[in-house]
């Protein structure tokens, strides 16, 4: 006995039907008698639905077994990716200091560094946070982490030693504004610290970008940011985070043609993030959660702006990202700032009043730390059909309020994945799933 996915997103486009199972990431068009089987599989009519097609469906995931948990199935993969011990995760803030002051920031810019004997200290926690592990990750973050290269390197440096002495693997990447990122720089960091991508955010074009991401004296930085992309492209993975509000989104479809000229299309990766996200990374955001839905529909037309003028944005299939919650609520994972406290939110940092621990002292807060281990996916979306990909937002978000709003793609996946289908060639028009569509 067979049921349809819960993960099923079924639509439809002009006069074809479409199928996406959002657990698997299979993708189909249907023809009418796979449709007419899946409405009997609805309906329970088992005995008059072909062999073949219960087997196509069930190969794509978007039909399983009666009697499969698929919300318990994905419960465990993430606990598993949560509670499990096979990897230790840090960001590190090396200083709150930053050479840049965007009036949004919500960091205080101190000249405090991790060094000394915070430095010591980190080296320890990383020692003792090592037993039993397979994989060290970093993720080198600020302020601005390359206003304290020196420490950078040391801790890499140990890094690199212990997890080749324990024959685990380590990898590194960095969240920097971009503006001391020449090529130097960028081969010191792959060569040397093991970073292998580094996300650089733009606010818009250079109109209003060079409004708001400025240096100390107020002076734009758009264009030494650009520079520097061209010159490390093709010794590290650059992810151009492009911030959109109401107030530059206009000026967001200038920054296209200006990648173009600049000979870097289909060299980095271009997506869009909604103002007032925390931080430069994770993608939850404030009180701008409220616009959402504004946000998803800008982010769909600049999609198809950018295929309309021949820009690549990077592969944007919706991919489940399998157990991988945010690393707030993962066991084996902190965030360390500049002071040497320990977080669980990326949000939280340089505010001490919100850590969990220290690294000269350990747990010091374990209230605050139950708080973030002991989150569970919302409940609206336990139902949710696109919860894989989402995973139910930003755990920050959901511990705060109820009725905060959902990701964009729960809003855009459709149009997502219809100009997926219309980009590729008709053989590759099933992912995960090869078989579908030819008898589609
Ligand atoms: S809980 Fe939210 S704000 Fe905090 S790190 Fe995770 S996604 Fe970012
Ligand atoms: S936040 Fe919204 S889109 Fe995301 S999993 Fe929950 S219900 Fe789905």
């Amino acid at each position: 006995m067979y049921k349809v996915s819960q993960f099923n997103v079924p639509f439809k486009k002009g006069d074809n039907y479409f199928l996406y199972n959002s657990h698997t990431g299979a993708f189909a068009k249907l023809s009418s008698e796979y449709r007419e089987s899946i409405r009997g599989i609805n309906e329970r009519r088992f005995d008059e639905i072909p062999k073949k097609h219960i087997e196509d469906l069930k190969s794509g995931g978007f039909v399983v077994d009666e009697s499969k948990d698929e919300l318990g199935y994905y419960e465990y993969l993430s606990n598993v990716s949560r509670y499990g011990n096979n990897s230790f995760g840090l960001t590190i803030a090396t200083t709150l200091q930053c050479n840049f002051r965007c009036p949004y920031c919500y960091e205080e810019h101190v000249d405090e560094y991790l060094e000394g004997e915070k430095e010591v200290n980190l080296l320890k926690f990383i020692e003792k946070n090592l037993e039993n592990k397979r994989h060290l990750s970093i993720t080198w973050y600020g302020g601005e982490p390359l206003l304290k290269k020196d420490l950078i390197d040391r801790v890499s440096r140990y890094a690199i030693e212990i997890c080749e002495k324990r024959n685990m693997t380590f990898r590194a990447s960095m969240v920097s504004n971009g503006y001391l990122l020449n090529r130097n720089t960028a081969m010191h960091l792959v060569h040397k610290n093991n970073i292998k991508s580094v996300q650089i955010t733009l606010d818009g074009g250079p109109e209003t970008h060079n409004l708001t991401r400025i240096l100390r004296s107020g002076q734009g930085t758009f264009d030494v940011i650009l520079r520097n992309i061209k010159e490390i492209h093709d010794i590290i993975q650059v992810s151009i985070r492009v911030n959109v509000t109401k107030e530059n989104v206009q000026d967001v479809y200038k920054l296209f043609p200006i990648l173009m000229r600049e000979n870097l299309n289909g060299k980095v990766r271009v997506y869009f993030a909604p103002v007032g996200a925390y931080n430069e990374v994770c993608q939850s955001v404030s009180e701008s959660c409220l616009i959402t839905r504004e946000f998803s529909k800008w982010e769909t037309d600049l999609i198809n702006y950018a295929d309309e003028i021949g820009f690549h944005m990077g592969d944007l299939y919706p991919k489940s990202r399998k157990g991988n919650v945010c690393q707030a609520v993962n066991n084996n994972a902190y965030v360390v700032d500049a002071y040497g406290n320990l977080f669980k939110c990326w949000h939280e940092v340089g505010n001490s009043k919100l850590r969990v621990g220290s690294l000269s002292e350990g747990i010091t807060s374990p209230e605050r730390l139950i708080k973030w281990m002991n989150w569970k996916l919302p409940k609206k979306c336990t139902t949710c059909n696109i919860m894989p990909l989402c995973k139910g937002r930003c755990p920050e978000l959901s511990l705060e309020m109820e009725d905060f709003e959902c990701h964009q793609l729960k809003f855009n996946i459709k149009d997502r994945l219809f100009r997926y289908y219309n980009r590729h060639p008709k053989e590759k028009q099933v992912v995960s799933a090869e078989n579908l569509i030819e008898n589609a």
